[in-house]
């Protein structure tokens, strides 16, 4: 991670803070932090407070820094297949606005043309740095590609190019369950620990993965196979994680035992009753999840599981499963691993897309000051 964001980071989570405390946070020389907050100060990113002037333990005043909410704003957007969800945040992440549309047609130019108008309103009469979108698939934030995107039927879509022609706004895309994941580790449930996973379950079963507090670009979670004889799979596979626990599996289960179609809240109130086959389902879907959790612990040891999707709204109907095949199946120190699980909303999704903006803006000051000695201030 670059020094400016690791300073950064530190600064928005424990701001007011001096410049002592920044480096023995963070780890870096005084030097480094000295260089890192310059730019950042430079910019308007950062401020320092005269007024709190503090004797530090080298003998000089210590000016504690802190960041600058209102310095410029970011608009995060999460697609659905069926909604567009978007926020307006400022420089620390908080949630200033949101709007959520319809999507009539997943058509690419229909989903561009919403994504355009929501931005537009966010962004009106306000300094907007950049433009995030996040969306399940396989999405390529170097490039601005979506490679493939199964819910909305896309393939080989150069988004984050057509979204900044019709916004006018810097524009970068990421899958949805890392920027989720980014945000959680800035500003939620990941926040003082340096490796993270965090696993949705849902529609579909995600992972972001936090290692040494750097974002991994992988975790397929969904497709781990986890029951050699298990059902097929529709991506072509046996036994995998979504082929035993996705929602549309645990509603096709319930639905066969109660011998009628069920809705999800439906089948969460027959389990809560006391269903005994409904309950059976969900606790087999349950030791499913928490197999996936554990195949998480053991590969990357975090120190620290996020849960959340729309799943963990039935959680206390197979909270006892996940976390018993967590603990049965995870070796080692990795049975320690602590499991948090957390609802979080689009809404919660959308900002995630917005702190991903945030992010690039902090590492583009940093690398910035090396080659130039100034900051790129983002185009307008
Ligand atoms: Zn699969």
């Amino acid at each position: 991670m670059p020094a400016a964001v690791q300073v950064f980071a530190v600064v928005l989570r424990h701001g007011p803070i001096s410049r002592v405390e920044v480096t023995a946070r963070t780890g870096l020389s005084p030097a480094a932090v000295t260089k890192a907050v310059r730019p950042l100060v430079d910019a308007g990113y950062l401020t320092e407070r005269p007024d709190e002037r503090l004797p530090s333990r080298l003998g000089r005043p210590a000016m504690p820094v802190q960041v600058v909410a209102d310095r410029t704003f970011f608009l995060g957007v999460k697609l659905t297949a069926d909604e567009v969800i978007a926020v307006r945040t400022d420089l620390c992440g908080g949630t200033r606005e949101v709007v959520h549309r319809p999507l009539t047609s997943t058509a690419v130019a229909d989903v561009v043309d919403v994504i355009g108008e929501v931005a537009r309103r966010l962004a009106a009469g306000h300094e907007v740095a950049c433009l995030g979108v996040s969306l399940a698939g396989d999405v390529l934030r170097d490039t601005g590609m979506v490679r493939f995107s199964p819910f909305l039927n896309w393939r080989d879509v150069p988004l984050a190019g057509l979204v900044s022609t019709a916004t006018g706004l810097p524009t970068l895309i990421e899958n949805d369950v890392r920027a989720l994941t980014v945000a959680e580790h800035w500003f939620g449930a990941g926040v003082g620990v340096s490796s993270f996973a965090l696993v949705t379950a849902g529609t579909g079963i995600g992972c972001g993965l936090v290692v040494n507090d750097l974002l991994l670009p992988a975790g397929e979670l969904g497709h781990v196979a986890i029951d050699v004889d298990g059902p097929e799979c529709y991506c072509g596979g046996r036994g995998c994680v979504e082929a035993l626990a996705a929602d549309r599996v645990v509603l096709a289960g319930c639905s066969a035992v109660v011998g009628r179609p069920l809705s999800m809240p439906e089948a969460i109130e027959l389990g809560r009753a006391g269903d005994p086959a409904v309950h059976a389902v969900f606790e087999r879907a349950g030791r499913a999840l928490g197999l996936a959790l554990a195949a998480v612990a053991n590969l990357v040891g975090p120190e620290r599981i996020v849960l959340t999707g729309e799943a963990v709204g039935g959680y206390d109907l197979y909270a006892d499963q996940i976390r018993q095949a967590l603990a049965a199946q995870a070796f080692g120190s990795a049975a320690t691993c602590e499991l948090v699980v957390r609802p979080l909303p689009f809404d919660e999704w959308a900002r995630g897309a917005a702190v991903v903006g945030i992010q690039d803006l902090i590492t583009r000051s940093g690398a910035a000051r090396g080659s130039a000695g100034s900051v790129t201030l983002p185009a307008r």
